[in-house]
C-alpha cells in the first residue's frame, strides 16, 4: 500500500467495486478499503437470483454478480485493502486522511477525494421495542442470512418473521428450503414492504401467511427462545389489547428496515438527509462536503444492486475529475413533490455536467398509472408514464438540465 492516493474508496460491496473502477478508468490512482476478507459486501451472502437484469439482461446470483466486478478489480491497478477497516478520517491541507487498522497494526493513508460506499446496516429487535430478555434464537435476517448461506448453520427449527421487506422474505424461504418450519411473517403495516415478485414467489409458492397490521410485543424464553407474543396493531401501529397470542417458536427473523451506515460521513462532517439518513449530493453524488462522493446504500437503501452499480460508477468517476480539476460549485435544490418521499440527488450543481442527470426516487404510496415529471421554473423537462409504483420499488428516471437556472422538483401526478 502507498501512502498516498488520488481516490479512497471505503467499502468493498458492489458500490465500492463500481466507484473503484471507474476512478482508475478514469486516470486516478486508487485504493479500495474493505473491512471484509473479501470484496462482494452484501451480495456475499445472497445465494438467490435476482440480480444484474438491467446491467447484464440476466438474473445473477448475488455471489456471480459480485464476482464480474471483482474480476474486473483485479485485472487493474486497483490497491485493495480487504481485512482492513477505516477507523476514521480527517480533512488536511492536501486533502484528507484515514486510519486503517488491520492485522498489521493501525496505519494512515493519505487521498485528495474520498467515495463512501459502506453500505447499510439492520435494525433490531431493540429498536422495535419488543420485550422480553435476550434468549438466543433472535436474529436480524442478514445474520441468519450470513449463518445459512456463508457459514453452513441452520439456526431456526420453527421461526417467526418480523417485517415483509425483501430480506425477511428471503429468508422466510431460505429457512424453509433448509428444512425450518416458518410459521409466519408478521407486519405492523396493512400492506406488505417488500416487492410483489419476492411475496409470491418466497411466501405464496410455500405455503407461508402473512399477516398485515401485526406486530411481535414479547420474547419469551431466558436461554433460547422459547417463543413470542404477537399482537393486531390499530392504524396507528399501537398493539390492540386482548389481541396477543402466544407463538411457540425457538427462533425469531427481525427484518425491520435498513440504516445507512454513515459513522465515518458524520465525523468527516457530512452533512445527512433526514429522509434518506445518508449524505445530501448532487448530480455527480458529490457530497456538500468538497471531495467526498457517496454511493450505494449509505447513500440511500436500493432494493436493485443495478442502480448501486450505477451510482458507485458515477461517484467514482466524479471523484477522479474532483482531483484532476475542482471546480466551484453552484448548487440548487432538488424538491420531493407530491408522492415522492425520497429523492437522490437533493442538489444540482449547475457547473457541472446536466445533460443525463439520474434521479432515484420512492414514491409515497402504491399508484396505478401515473406520471412522474421533474419539472423547473413552470416547465416539465421530462414526463414518464408509469403503469405500477410501489414505495418497495425504487424508480428511476434521467433528465436533461442543460437549460436549469433555479430549483428542481420531482413528482408523481
Ligand atoms: C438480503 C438482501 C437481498 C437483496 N436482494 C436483491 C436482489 O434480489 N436483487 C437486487 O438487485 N438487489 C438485491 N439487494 C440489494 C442490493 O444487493 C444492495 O442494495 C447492494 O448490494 C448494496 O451495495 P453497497 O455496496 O451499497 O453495500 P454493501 O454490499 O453492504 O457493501 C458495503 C461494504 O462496506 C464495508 N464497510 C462498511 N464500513 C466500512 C469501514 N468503516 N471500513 C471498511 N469497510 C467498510 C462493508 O464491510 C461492506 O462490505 C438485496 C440486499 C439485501 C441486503
Amino acid at each position: 500500500m502507498r501512502e498516498r492516493y488520488d481516490v479512497a474508496v471505503i467499502g468493498g460491496g458492489p458500490a465500492g467495486l463500481a466507484a473503484a473502477l471507474a476512478a482508475d478508468e478514469a486516470g486516478a490512482s486508487v485504493l479500495l478499503v474493505e473491512r471484509e476478507a473479501q470484496l462482494g459486501g452484501i451480495l456475499k451472502q445472497c445465494v438467490h437470483d435476482g440480480f444484474g437484469l438491467t446491467r447484464y439482461g440476466e438474473m445473477l446470483t448475488g455471489p456471480e454478480y459480485a464476482q464480474l466486478d471483482r474480476d474486473r478489480v483485479s485485472a487493474r491497478d486497483i490497491s485493495c485493502a480487504t481485512g482492513t477497516f477505516v477507523l476514521d478520517g480527517m480533512r488536511t491541507d492536501q486533502g484528507f486522511e484515514l486510519t486503517l487498522s488491520n492485522r498489521a497494526g493501525v496505519h494512515h493513508v493519505a487521498a485528495n477525494a474520498l467515495v463512501l460506499a459502506t453500505g447499510c446496516r439492520e435494525r433490531t429487535a431493540k429498536q422495535v421495542f419488543i420485550h422480553g430478555d435476550r434468549p438466543s434464537g433472535v436474529f436480524t435476517a442478514g445474520c441468519a442470512q450470513n449463518l445459512v448461506n456463508l457459514q453452513g448453520l441452520q439456526p431456526a427449527r420453527r421461526a417467526v418473521i418480523l417485517g415483509s421487506g425483501d430480506i425477511g422474505l428471503i429468508m422466510a424461504r431460505r429457512l424453509t428450503l433448509e428444512g425450518a418450519e416458518v410459521i409466519g411473517v408478521y407486519e405492523a403495516k396493512p400492506t406488505p414492504s417488500g416487492l410483489p415478485r419476492n411475496i409470491a414467489q418466497c411466501l405464496d409458492d410455500f405455503g407461508i401467511p402473512l399477516h398485515l397490521s401485526h406486530t411481535v410485543t414479547r420474547t419469551f424464553g431466558t436461554g433460547r427462545l422459547e417463543a413470542v407474543e404477537v399482537c393486531r396493531v390499530d392504524e396507528h401501529m399501537q398493539p390492540i389489547a386482548g389481541t396477543e397470542q402466544v407463538i411457540p417458536c425457538d427462533t425469531l427473523v427481525v427484518s425491520v428496515g435498513l440504516i445507512p451506515e454513515n459513522e465515518l460521513a458524520e465525523r468527516l462532517g457530512v452533512e445527512l438527509s433526514p429522509i434518506t439518513r445518508g449524505p445530501l449530493v448532487d448530480q455527480c453524488l458529490h457530497t456538500l462536503t468538497p471531495g467526498i462522493f457517496a454511493a450505494g446504500n449509505c447513500l440511500s437503501v436500493n432494493d436493485l444492486v443495478d442502480y448501486v452499480s450505477e451510482n458507485g460508477f458515477g461517484a467514482g468517476a466524479a471523484a477522479a475529475a474532483y482531483v484532476r480539476a475542482p471546480h466551484e460549485r453552484r448548487l440548487v435544490q432538488v424538491t420531493a413533490g407530491t408522492g415522492i418521499v425520497t429523492c437522490v440527488p437533493q442538489r444540482i450543481d449547475l457547473n457541472a455536467p446536466l445533460e443525463r442527470v439520474t434521479f432515484y426516487l420512492r414514491s409515497d404510496g402504491t399508484y396505478r398509472d401515473r406520471r412522474l415529471a421533474v419539472e423547473s421554473g413552470g416547465t416539465t423537462l421530462i414526463e414518464k408514464h408509469l403503469r405500477a409504483v410501489n414505495p418497495a420499488e425504487t424508480l428511476r428516471i434521467e433528465a436533461d438540465l442543460s437549460s436549469v437556472t433555479q430549483d428542481v422538483e420531482v413528482r408523481l401526478l
